[in-house]
């Protein structure tokens, strides 16, 4: 019998974020009919206050869906990393990997908003809540909160960003938030980012057009008092993390993020896959979270035009194996160096820095890591 009250889809993709508008490019002209559907009102993004890190690799992918807005990308040319209270320090630079850039900074809602003006109007269903799915061997229904109108779909796709708890989720809290601001410094920055690690956690700086883009990690309980100091009096406290390496003379407003790793396994279910932050939730310490999932829509789009519509499951499957690599080495990276660096031990302390050193003396080790941040999983030999 035909639902009167449902809306067939070939894909329905849960979630209009980054990741989720980007496999709907990846998929177009395939012949598949493509629905997103997303929970907030048309265009909540611009809100968002985050800068995103980019890899050099993310920035092709975009440009290959017409959906890299150059204009409000900042270069990064250079990388240091460094520790405060302990030896070490290492400088990457774009110059000894034959990219135009290490990377690229740009505000979430910019990367939205270029990705959301290549979507089609019928493509897109905003304040639509999936709440609930049901799966059939022949196809998916989604349920949308408060309607009674329902969507059919061959695979149900979800990009609905972090997951709340669920059995099939692992969770590792970090106890820390990231604080983020956009600072004017008192210097050109020369298109350099910084990466200092304190005794607290990582505190980055990332060139965003003239000025810093500040993600200062700190341990729970000392976010209240963070977010309440006055301009002046926070600006000191990023000076006191840099010494004399940096200096600023404002600072705007300032927002705060919990921080957890949140991993789901599996990655795919009958009809169902899940993709970016639904699938991992990063620490957003080494810039890894979209760059990984941009690479999770990119391949899934490639797993499903190599396989029938018919063939659902063996492209799931496709999808999920080709994409434990790179996701392992994202996961494990980000979660080694929050752990290992989010402390003042002495022995580990020493470890670190001789580590930055070997970084820094060795180019081949530094090489590895830096092509990784690069290209993700196509570094890998
Ligand atoms: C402080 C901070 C700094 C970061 N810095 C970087 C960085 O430098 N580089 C980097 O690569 N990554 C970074 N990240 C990570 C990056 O922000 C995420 O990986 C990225 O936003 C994930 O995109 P997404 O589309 O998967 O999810 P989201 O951006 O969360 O989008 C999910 C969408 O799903 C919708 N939705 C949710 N539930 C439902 C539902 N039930 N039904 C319908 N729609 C729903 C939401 O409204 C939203 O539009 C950072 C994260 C933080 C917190």
């Amino acid at each position: 019998m035909t639902d009167q009250h449902a809306l067939h889809t070939d894909v329905a993709i849960i979630g209009a974020g980054p990741v989720g508008m980007a496999l709907a490019l990846s998929l177009e002209g395939s012949g598949r009919r493509v629905l997103l559907l997303d929970a907030r009102p048309p265009k909540a993004w611009a809100n968002d206050p985050r800068a995103l890190a980019l890899a050099h690799g993310s920035r092709q992918l975009l440009e290959r869906l017409q959906a890299w807005d150059a204009g409000a990308a900042t270069a990064i040319d250079e990388i240091h990393v460094s520790q405060r209270g302990g030896f070490g320090r290492t400088l990457l630079t774009a110059a000894d990997y034959g990219a135009p850039a290490l990377g690229y900074v740009m505000r979430y809602k910019d990367l939205a908003a270029a990705l959301a003006a290549r979507i089609a109007p019928a493509q897109l269903r905003c304040e639509c809540a999936v709440d609930a799915i049901e799966i059939t061997p022949e196809q998916a229904t989604l349920t949308l909160a408060g309607t009674t109108q329902r969507v059919t779909a061959g695979l149900v796709v979800h990009a609905e960003g972090t997951p709340a708890s669920d059995p099939d989720v692992r969770v590792r809290d970090y106890r820390q938030h990231a604080i983020i601001a956009q600072v004017k410094p008192a210097a050109p920055h020369k298109h350099r980012a910084w990466e200092r690690f304190t005794p607290d956690g990582p505190l980055a700086l990332l060139p965003l057009g003239d000025d810093y883009s500040v993600v200062f990690t700190v341990p729970s309980e000392k976010v209240s008092a963070l977010l309440e100091l006055d301009d002046d009096d926070f600006l000191a406290t990023l000076r006191e993390q840099f010494g004399r390496r940096v200096d600023f003379v404002s600072c705007g407003a300032r927002s705060s993020f919990p921080l957890a790793l949140r991993v789901r396994s599996p990655i795919i279910q009958q009809r169902q896959v899940w993709i970016g932050n639904s699938a991992q939730t990063l620490h957003p310490v080494s810039g890894q979270g979209f760059n990984l999932g941009l690479r999770d829509a990119a391949e899934l789009a490639t797993a499903l035009l190599d396989h029938a519509a018919a063939d659902c499951g063996a492209a799931l499957a496709a999808y999920a194996r080709g994409r434990q690599t790179d996701r392992r080495f994202g996961m494990g990276f980000t979660d080694s160096i929050v752990r290992v660096f989010s402390n003042d031990l002495a022995p580990l302390r020493c470890a670190r820095g001789i580590g930055l050193l070997a970084l820094d003396l060795a180019p081949p080790l530094r090489h590895f890591v830096a092509k990784r941040m690069i290209w993700g999983a196509r570094a890998w030999p």
